[in-house]
Order: structure tokens, then sequence, then C-alpha cells
């Protein structure tokens, strides 16, 4: 049988010949087509600003910076995520507080959020888990009423929507990843998203160093020295990543739709089925189906995981809480039980394939073997 791969990317022709196009002209780095993606994606979501940078993880740390958050500042954020989001905190300086999960999406307990907040507490990050947005209109009812910046981890959530919000609309800023893996990609690149016109601009200058002219003002124009009038990073998304980019942006709904069919075949072909739990959409949510993932039996997970990957279906786990990550655990001294459904999560689960080009024949093929493979072992 032939392997189905856990995830395929949606790179085309198309896309290919805008990056060449790049390639061949003169300019490589930030410029026009940074800046007509940028247009797009801002079009796409309905906010105001978008920046391009060279990750999610880049563009989570200088929203923190950007709201200055640093040093001796606490950031509210699951602990059920992977590891970038509160590794992004460290890189600001700060800590993460962590919260745990709803048991039935996975994300962030808004319920447990203010019981975490200290004098010290800057920020909440929550992040939007596999797709489904977490409890925004209470995130930021909360976040208003003690005063805290909400920065969202929308790595898994260019497309959802919730209670009638869209993603990126109440947080003061939202983060997106265009990671090999993640629904449009460019290999590495990342954008934030943001309301507030200084803060865009803000961001603009500390993805280049802090310096006040980029190299696309000083190709373009006449030469004039630049200065550095703060200290920035080297975050900047490049012309041939945003060539990538561009058409994948205008598809995007078309696939995530894919995306929804594929995962409402999933839900009807394993609902049920003995020894194996499905997450939970809460209502008025419009899932961006990012990961599909089912639980199995903590003893049996890494059976079935194995099992599945013998059978020709690719799988993965998303993941593992953060606070047992060895770094977290060294650092902070986090024990097995602080967390329980986060790690209850972590110990269950697996991620299915899920990504457009997969066939409703490949996607039968994987609603069988896991049937099969979960009687077997769960
Ligand atoms: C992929 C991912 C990130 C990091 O994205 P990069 O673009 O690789 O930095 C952050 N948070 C979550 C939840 C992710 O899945």
């Amino acid at each position: 049988m032939r392997k189905i791969e856990f995830f395929r990317h949606n790179i085309d022709e198309r896309d290919i010949r805008r990056a060449a196009a790049v390639l061949r002209s003169v300019f490589l780095t930030t410029g026009a087509e940074v800046a007509a993606f940028e247009d797009g994606m801002r079009r796409y979501l309905g906010s105001e600003h978008v920046v391009g940078l060279t990750s999610c993880t880049a563009a989570l740390h200088l929203g923190l910076e950007a709201w200055g958050v640093g040093p001796g500042d606490e950031v509210i954020t699951p602990a059920m995520s992977f590891c970038a989001t509160s590794n992004a905190i460290l890189h600001a300086g700060a800590v993460p507080a962590f919260v745990d999960s709803e048991e039935g999406t996975g994300n962030i307990d808004a319920e447990l959020i203010e019981g975490r907040i200290t004098r010290r507490t800057k920020a909440i990050m929550p992040v939007h888990l596999y797709g489904h947005l977490a409890d925004m209109r209470r995130i930021r009812s909360i976040a208003g009423r003690r005063g805290l910046a909400v920065i969202e981890d929308a790595a898994h959530c260019l497309e959802g929507r919730r209670d009638g919000i869209r993603v990126g609309q109440l947080g003061d800023a939202a983060a997106f990843s265009f990671y090999a893996t993640k629904s449009i990609t460019s290999g590495e690149g990342g954008a934030i998203s943001v309301h507030d016109a200084p803060k865009a601009d803000l961001l603009r200058h500390l993805r280049l160093h802090g310096i006040d002219k980029g190299a696309a003002d000083r190709y373009t124009k006449r030469y004039r020295h630049w200065d550095m009038p703060i200290l920035g990073w080297k975050y900047n998304m490049d012309n041939i990543q945003a060539a990538l980019l561009m058409g994948q942006m205008n598809d995007v709904g078309a696939r995530c739709r894919r995306r929804r069919r594929i995962a409402e075949e999933y839900e009807r072909g394993l609902e049920g089925v003995p020894g194996l739990t499905l997450m939970r959409t809460a209502p008025c949510t419009e899932h961006a189906r990012h990961l599909f993932t089912i639980r199995v039996r903590p003893a049996r997970r890494d059976k079935v995981l194995v099992a599945l990957q013998e059978a020709g279906v690719g799988v993965a786990v998303n993941y593992r809480p953060i606070h047992l990550l060895r770094y977290y655990r060294t650092r902070f001294g986090f024990k097995p039980g602080a967390f329980p459904v986060a790690e209850r999560i972590g110990s269950e689960t697996i991620s299915l394939p899920l990504y457009p080009k997969l066939s409703d024949r490949e996607a039968e093929t994987v609603v069988r073997t896991v049937r099969r493979v979960v009687s077997r072992h769960a």
C-alpha cells in the first residue's frame, strides 16, 4: 500500500513561477512582494496592519516586545501548545504562567485565567489549538478588566472564527506561521497582525535591527543615511517567501473548506469507536481544522501510533505539554500532575493526516486503518 503522508504542502507551479520571478530580479529581501503579501493578508483577516516576519516565534516575541513585556513580567499561556509559544515569552525575558486545558477542545481553560493573575502579569497569550479559536470574548473581557495585553498564537488558525469574531479581532496582536506544515507555507515564515498604527510602525522597525530605513528605502530612493534609534532583531520576511505565499493566501478559504470536509468524514467514520475519543467543537465555532486529533488510552497510545505508521498512515503527536519538557522541568521545577488535563491530552493524542491534497480515497483508508488498529490495540 502506498504511504499516506502526514502532510503535503500545496505550493503549485503558479507559486513557483512567482518565486522564480523574484529570483530573476535584483531585489531579494523585504520589498514590494512583502508589502503586497501583507496587504493581501490584511484584507483576508479584516485587520488594520500585517507585518511579514521570518516565523511565528518571531511574531510572538515581537508582539511581547512591542507591548513592553520584559524581565520581571509574567505571561499567561496554556501548557498544551508547541514550545514556540512559551519560548517566545522567555525570549522576551518574561516567564510563562501556565494554565491547564479544557477537556473538550484542548484550549486554554478561560475559567482558570483569573486565578493565575498576579502583580507581575502583563499579558495573556492564548493559542487557538488545532485551529479552534480559544474563548476570545471571555479572554478579552478578563484582559480589559485587568489591564493586560492579549497576543494570540494563531499559528493553527488563519481561518478561524467563533461567537461572531475572527482570529486577531479581539487580541491586541495575532501571530501567524508559514512553517512547512502550516495551512499556507513558504518553508519558514510568519506574520503579525495588529490594529494599532504606531505599534505596526514599531514592529516594522523591530523586525530589522531597529534601524529607521529598510533596504527597500535605500534601494528605491536616493541614498540617505540610516540610523538605529532602538535595538531590534533580524526577523524580516523576504520577497521570495512573500512571492510563494501570495497565491496561497488567495486560496485560503477553499483549502480550509476541503480540510473541513475531510474532518467531517473523520468524525463520521470514527465517532463511537470503542477506545477512541474525538475532540469537541464549541458552539458557534468555525474551526480552521489545522490538525485532526484522536485520543486513545495512554497505555496504548504509542502502540497505536507505531501501528498506524507501520500500516502506512503518517501520524504525529501535537503535543506533549510544555511544562514537562526537560528544559522547563529543570528551570522551573515542574512535576507531573501540575496541569492534569494538558498532561492527559499529551499522553492520549494522535494527529491524523489532514490537508487539501488528501484524496477522498486516502481519507477513507485513514478511517478504516484507524478503526482496525484501535480495535486491535485499544
Ligand atoms: C508552528 C507553531 C508555532 C511556531 O511557528 P514558527 O513559524 O515555526 O515559528 C507557534 N505556535 C504553534 C501553536 C505552532 O504550531
